[in-house]
């Protein structure tokens, strides 16, 4: 089946605020954050990997 959960998971944070999140690896390399929307609540939907 293809249902297994290969999503890197991920500290990173925004490039806008720096606020730093929790996310999760999309498949063309960026991240997405977990549990809120797909952007910071700076409105931002740019990250960095923080570690
Ligand atoms: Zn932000």
């Amino acid at each position: 089946m293809a249902t297994q959960n290969t999503s890197e998971r991920a500290i990173v944070n925004c490039l806008e605020c720096g606020a730093i999140v929790a996310a999760e690896a999309a498949n063309d390399g960026s991240f997405v954050p977990i549990g809120t929307e797909d952007e910071c609540t700076c409105g931002s939907s740019a990250f960095r990997k923080f570690r």
